[in-house]
């Protein structure tokens, strides 16, 4: 280690620190060429995921949603979303072609214990909630008499889905990790939970957040037919033909479609970018050789891939001085909402990224050469992501034929897109937008349209719990 040490003093760290982001910069390359090879593959995998049960690294699990909200839902229904760092509940009054009277929402975090311990504490803990919202119930909520309060379910995992109001976890993602639940029902968990809680009500329907977020954007724009979220975690879902599911051996809905959760975030291909970073930081996770696309593109993850670049640049640069700062050694402590912070950063002396360095990673004073050199890091971590979740969009546009002309004309399509990380962070959703029309081409991009359908996976269960209740 002296050794070490005594070259680094001898040479220029931001000579050594530039190999390392040239280094960087070169494995994290998206070239269109690599882009298209990336939306190729996801196609395949689609269709092989499609054709059978673990035919593919794509779940493409059948969701048991063949109709999409229509605007004739009439009533209050309430809606539970769990899946990323927070959890709400919320309640909509429907009308009709008139829409959503009136809504409200509670939101709380979960205590980060109960993502790791046992199910019936982290359901308790739900069903708590849920019960403190139904005892503050507003007056403006005109439930019939003698109706059972409805509930549409989102659970933002994949789930093999035994019927619209249940469905076995596969696995956790995200930081979840709750062994015993593997393999059991998570609406008879619930309802348990419920049980022990007091809480009266009927669990209509289970959904992920994608789903619902495609119910949702469907209430509002009929184009709307596809879903992604790029949030703690990533997914997309979108209507697929009935016809093109051969897995699919049950009855063949009236609708003629069905709504498929795909998990891409367990895409994986040889096409990816893959560097060092990803490799240690996917070995060291909660679910080493799991959801690799989505270790690539979302939220979770973006922030903990720079604090393992500015570490390595920390230990064989001495980007940071002589010293490795020791919070840097901590897993997760750079989040991505302040990696975003940092890279917007506009003021001339880079001072947001240096409170960042400060306060978080108590790195005090540092030079604007170090700061620039963060940013840049920044940059390439996020511009690959972005990129990449729109290579995914366009597999996906592939598969539906809508990546360009059809019978002559170019139909109108809509991506409900949701979660925190296209919502907040600006750079990443521009560099995705752009991308993804120069994937696919300025006249095909007019007819492309992405939409933030902000909470849209919450009132899209609502929607779906409508739709399914059992007093129609
Ligand atoms: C989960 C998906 C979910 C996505 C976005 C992923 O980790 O596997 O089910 O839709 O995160 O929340
Ligand atoms: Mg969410």
């Amino acid at each position: 280690a002296y050794i070490v040490r005594f070259r680094m003093r001898n040479s220029d760290p931001y000579v050594k620190c530039g190999d390392i982001v040239k280094e960087l910069e070169e494995k994290c390359r998206t070239p269109v060429s690599k882009l298209r090879h990336i939306a190729d593959a996801m196609t395949v995998e689609m269709h092989a995921g499609l054709a059978s049960e673990g035919g593919s690294k794509l779940k493409m699990l059948i969701t048991y949603v063949d109709n999409l909200p229509t605007r004739d839902e009439q009533g209050v229904y309430y809606a539970l979303d769990l899946g990323g760092t927070n959890f709400r509940v919320l309640r909509v009054q429907l009308a009709g072609k008139s829409g959503i009277e009136y809504k409200e929402f509670a939101e709380v975090s979960i205590p980060p214990e109960l993502m790791v311990g046992a199910p019936e504490a982290l359901f308790d803990y739900i069903a708590a909630e849920l019960a403190k919202f139904i005892a503050s119930e507003n007056e403006k909520f005109r439930l019939l008499p003698g109706r059972q309060r409805e509930l549409g379910f989102t659970f933002s995992f994949p789930v093999l889905q035994l019927s619209i109001d249940s469905g076995t976890l596969i696995r956790w993602t995200k930081g979840f990790s709750i062994g015993e639940m593997v393999g059991k029902d998570v609406v008879a968990e619930l309802r348990k939970a419920m049980d022990r809680q007091g809480v009266d009500m009927r669990v209509s329907a289970l959904v992920n957040d994608t789903v619902g977020t495609l119910a949702g954007g469907r209430y509002d724009n009929k184009d709307v037919a596809v879903a992604v979220i790029l949030g703690t975690g990533s997914n997309a879902a979108y209507v697929e033909r009935a016809q093109a599911i051969p897995k699919w051996h049950g009855p063949h809905p009236k609708s003629g479609e069905m709504v498929i959760n795909m998990e891409w975030g367990n895409f994986k291909s040889s096409h990816l970018p893959l560097t060092e970073y990803d490799n240690t930081m996917d070995a060291e996770s909660l679910n080493p050789g799991e959801q690799i696309y989505e270790k690539l593109i979302s939220g979770m993850y973006l922030g903990e891939l720079l604090r393992r670049v500015l570490y390595r640049m920390a230990n064989e640069a001495a980007l940071f001085g002589d010293m490795v700062p020791p919070k840097l050694k901590t897993q997760f402590i750079l989040r991505t909402p302040e990696m975003c912070a940092m890279h917007h950063d506009t003021s001339p002396d880079l001072k947001v990224v240096g409170e960042k360095l400060k306060d978080i990673l108590e790195i005090p004073n540092t030079p604007l050469s170090t700061r620039k050199i963060v940013v840049e890091v920044c940059n390439i971590i996020a511009t690959r992501g972005a990129r990449l979740a729109a290579a995914g969009i366009l597999g996906i546009l592939k598969k539906i034929g809508r990546d360009g002309f059809r019978d002559g004309a170019i139909p109108e399509i809509v991506i409900a897109m949701d979660g925190g990380l296209y919502e907040h962070y600006t750079k990443y959703r521009n560099c995705l937008e752009k991308t993804l029309e120069e994937l696919v081409g300025d006249k095909v991009a007019n007819h492309v349209k992405l939409i933030l359908s902000n909470d849209g996976s919450g009132i899209g269960a609502a929607l779906l719990a409508a739709c399914h209740s059992q007093y129609i």
